[in-house]
Parts: structure tokens; sequence; C-alpha cells
């Protein structure tokens, strides 16, 4: 593992590893990025939030673990949803909100899927999709199934949510990427570690051959 990655994972804590997450929340304008955020720093749903895009940091034990999680609440103009080159790299995982009454919203998750997959592989970082406002029904423009549809063809996590109604629901979307963020980690680790592996073998029968 590089140094750089090492000391910002593996803050040692006696025994136990503290961890640290990056999670990047993108989306179109007024899906409920901010919305989403403020539920999981502080289980309520205040209505108005502004446009003020923000780094926040909150300590979480899941699973037994102290993992220190960042959020970048990004913010994009009405009828943009660019993404930085600096924001992708920043994350380790990465939440896509679309508005199930905006369809716009939805094709602007498919758009910003793209250019995440052209700069970050599936292995590299995990991307959660959120279906948000499950709470406005009657104006419900995208079905369930496009988005879990899109979801499994992208090997995406997918969840509907109502940051509105429900604060459990915003919580199980954060810890599940947090979850799939460990797992990533744990599988490049272990893959760096038959890379190794493979490469003491070569090296001792290259010499062999040599010789
Ligand atoms: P952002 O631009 O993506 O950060 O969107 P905001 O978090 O600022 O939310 C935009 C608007 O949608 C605000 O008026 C919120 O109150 C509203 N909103 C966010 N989530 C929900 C939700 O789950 N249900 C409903 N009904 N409104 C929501
Ligand atoms: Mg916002």
């Amino acid at each position: 593992m590089v140094v750089e990655e090492k000391s910002r994972v593996e803050a040692m804590e006696g025994n136990q590893q503290r961890m640290e997450v990056n999670i990047l929340l993108m989306g179109a304008h007024n899906v409920g990025k901010t919305a989403l955020t403020v539920r999981f720093l502080t289980r309520r749903f205040i209505g108005e939030y502004g446009d003020m895009e923000s780094v926040y940091s909150r300590m979480e034990r899941i699973h037994g673990q102290e993992i220190c999680i960042n959020i970048w609440d990004s913010q994009v103009g009405e009828k943009s949803c660019w993404v930085s080159e600096k924001q992708l790299q920043w994350a380790d995982g990465m939440i896509l909100v679309y508005d199930i009454c905006d369809r716009g919203s939805f094709d602007a998750v498919r758009q910003q899927l793209q250019l995440v997959r052209r700069s970050r592989k599936p292995a590299s970082c995990p991307v959660v999709i959120v279906a948000n406002k499950r709470d406005l029904q009657h104006h419900r423009r995208v079905s369930g199934e496009e988005g879990r549809l899109l979801a499994l063809t992208q090997g995406c996590c997918f969840f509907e949510v109502s940051a509105a109604e429900t604060y459990h629901s915003v919580l199980l979307v954060f810890h599940r990427l947090v979850d799939l963020v460990r797992e990533t980690r744990a599988l490049r680790k272990s893959s760096a570690g038959v890379r190794g592996i493979v490469r003491s073998m070569s090296a001792v029968f290259g010499k062999k051959r040599a010789e």
C-alpha cells in the first residue's frame, strides 16, 4: 500500500484501526443532496438549505470500528451536472442522487455515472444510486424499476428514500456505502498481496533459470 494512503487510512488507535472514508454526493440541483447530508448528520429535516457547497466530517462506530466519514456535498448550477476531476479523485465512494419527480435529474445521474466511470473503476470506487423524495408518490416521474435497472447495469447499489420522512433509510445508505468502501479496500489489499507473492516467485524462478 502506498505510504500516503496508509497514513490516511490506518491511523492506529491502540490495536484498533481508525478508518477514514471520503463520500462525494452528486446529482442535479434541488434533488435533496443537502437534505440527505443534514439528515444523516443531525437526524433532522429542516426544509430549506441554501446553495452552499461544503465538506462535513463525522465520527461513526460501524460494526465496532471508529470511522471518520467526510462528506462532500457538491453543488451544481440549475442546468449543469459538471463534476471536477478533483472531486472524483478525492472520493472513496459516491452517492448519486435523483428526484423521483424529476426525470431530468435521473438523466443527470446517467451522465454523471459516465463521467465517474471514465476516471474511477467500480473496483476502486463504489457508487450508490439514491432515488429521493419517495414521499411525493403522486408526482412520480421515474419508476423504481428504472432506477433499479440503471443501478444493476452499472454495478451500483440502489435505494429509494425520503429525506423528508425517515432518518433510518438515509442512515442505511451511508452505512452501506461505507461497507462497500471497506470491501473494496480489503479486496485491493489482498490482490496487492497476491501480486507480491507472484513477483517474489518469479524473481526466485527467474534467477534459477538464469543460473
Ligand atoms: P440540493 O440542491 O440537491 O442540495 O437539494 P436540497 O437538499 O437543497 O433540497 C431541495 C428541495 O427539496 C428543498 O426544498 C428540500 O426541502 C426538498 N426536499 C429534499 N428532500 C426531500 C424529500 O425527501 N421529500 C420532499 N418532499 N422534499 C424534499
Ligand atoms: Mg445543496
